[in-house]
């Protein structure tokens, strides 16, 4: 992936839900078929960082609202460049509630900070992602888990995402499970005919999952999941650990041309 070093534009991206997402890395190497940021050009095969956002949120953050609810992500980059670790603590010290996405191990490092200040935040995990949870099906575990369980053991709030379930691949209560004391959110999958991210996750499942192919083109062509529908059904009162709603701004666009902005 070619990496780009650029000045932060906005230091905030307010999304559909007028949620505050701050900018400090964009881009995913991690590459999944069905990831609805694919649609957009300018973030296919690129890792951007804004190196000044640290600088900028310090100057900016008089103007945000006290206690106001921020998300950010650590990124694949956060281990050379430390960014999300110097708005967090920026952040915390001003008060700010923090929801954050983690995708990488680096966020162990800084546990000590973010337990110390677990009032403030609440910690995101997702675990769709099919070489790990192939992992987790063969061993029972992969780098996701360890980082949701060690953070919770630490007393953070944390929730567990599979978004979407993926059928035959993420046994939703098995991996419950796993997560003791964590909510597990699921969300269905979408593989809409004419979409990239639809085409893309069938192509792969066909390359993949042979096993599978005839199920998840089942659920193309009618948008409807029979395992997802089981377990919705079960939890949807969610009182359990398993939840049938997302711990943020569900993004789902309604063609290509609507993916996430
Ligand atoms: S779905 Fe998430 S982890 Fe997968 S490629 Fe997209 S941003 Fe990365």
């Amino acid at each position: 992936m070619i990496v780009r070093v650029e000045k932060s534009a906005e230091i905030f991206r307010i999304d559909k839900a007028g949620e505050r997402h701050l900018n400090i890395y964009k881009g995913c190497p991690i590459g999944c078929p069905f990831c609805y940021w694919q649609a957009d050009p300018s973030w296919n095969g690129y890792l951007y960082v804004y190196s000044d956002v640290r600088e900028r949120l310090e100057a900016e953050i008089g103007s945000v609202p006290p206690s106001s609810l921020i998300r950010l992500s650590y990124g694949p980059l956060e281990k050379e460049w430390r960014l999300a670790r110097s708005c967090i603590s920026l952040l915390l010290e001003h008060g700010m509630r923090l929801i954050i996405s983690s995708d990488y191990p680096e966020i162990l490092d800084d546990i000590g900070m973010l337990s110390s200040h677990k009032e403030q935040v609440k910690v995101i995990i997702e675990l769709s992602k099919f070489k790990a949870m192939d992992e987790f099906n063969r061993s029972g575990s992969n780098m996701y888990f360890d980082i949701a369980n060690e953070l919770r053991r630490n007393g953070i709030d944390v929730s567990a995402t599979v978004s979407p379930v993926l059928p035959g691949i993420t046994d939703v209560e098995e991996i419950a499970r796993h997560l003791p004391s964590i909510p597990v959110h699921i969300s269905l999958l979408d593989v809409r005919p004419g979409t990239l991210w639809g085409e893309n996750t069938l192509s792969y499942v066909r390359d993949n999952y042979p096993e599978l192919y005839q199920d998840y083109l089942a659920i193309s062509e009618s948008g409807r999941d029979p395992y997802y529908e089981s377990l919705y059904e079960k939890y949807k009162d969610g009182k359990g650990q398993i939840r049938t709603d997302l711990p943020f701004y569900d993004t789902r666009p309604k063609g290509n041309a609507d993916a996430i902005r």
